[in-house]
């Protein structure tokens, strides 16, 4: 199905886990509140902390199956053994709104948003090395050491199909990273000093 969207209004944050896009997201959602994130449905555990409905949609395997086989999710994937996906009808209404919208989600799902919607806009966040982000991961400290190297494993898939997306940013500094974002987005903010 092909997504009716304006142009530039569907945007796509990519990236390896750590990276940094839960806080690039975060800061970017404080000085631009009229953006509309998409809350996704997973099958992992909440970490300590994570709200219902907030942060995730928490659901058990054959609800989100159910879902899958009903066409309610406008893409999902299956990450570091368990599956996520983002609701179909939400995303629509926002956009049908002339909302912008932005979906933070892995390499497959924003592979099939590319596919049903060419006009979207797809960023992808890198670190500045392999090395940290490895450390960022393990600072984090909310994954068990097998989780961590699924998505270590995962991640080195990730960079390697950087050249895929639109824009490729560098998460060094979180605010320069995030100034880089607005721009990309269209929201010209003037940074302090300039
Ligand atoms: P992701 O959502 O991509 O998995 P997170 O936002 O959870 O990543 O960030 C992973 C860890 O890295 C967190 O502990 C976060 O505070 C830290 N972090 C994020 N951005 C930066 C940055 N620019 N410099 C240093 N640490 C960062
Ligand atoms: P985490 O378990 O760290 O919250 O997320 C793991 C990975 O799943 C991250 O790369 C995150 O961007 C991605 N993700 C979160 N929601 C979705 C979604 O709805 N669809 C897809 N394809 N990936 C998602």
């Amino acid at each position: 199905m092909e997504l009716s969207t304006d142009a530039g209004r569907l945007t796509v944050i990519t990236g390896p886990s750590g990276v940094g896009k839960g806080s690039l997201v975060r800061e970017l959602l404080k000085s631009h509140p009229q953006i509309w994130l998409s809350i996704s449905a997973t099958t992992r555990e909440p970490r300590v902390g994570e709200i219902e409905g907030k942060d995730y949609f928490f659901l058990q395997k054959d609800r989100f199956l159910q879902l899958v086989s009903d066409g309610g999710f406008l893409e999902w994937a299956d990450f570091a053994g368990n599956s996520y996906g983002t609701p179909r009808k939400p995303v629509l209404d926002h956009l049908s709104q002339g909302q912008p919208v932005l979906l933070e989600i892995e390499l497959e799902g924003a592979r099939q948003i590319r596919k049903n919607s060419p006009d979207s806009f797809h960023i992808f966040l890198a670190p500045p090395s392999f090395e940290e982000l490895e450390n960022r991961i393990r600072g984090r400290e909310t994954d068990s050491d097998e989780a961590i190297q699924k998505r270590l494993f995962r991640a080195r898939e990730e960079l390697n199909a950087k050249d895929e997306f639109d824009a490729v940013i560098i998460n060094d500094d979180l605010q320069d990273a995030c100034y880089q974002v607005e721009e990309l987005m269209g929201f010209t903010t003037k940074k302090e000093g300039l």
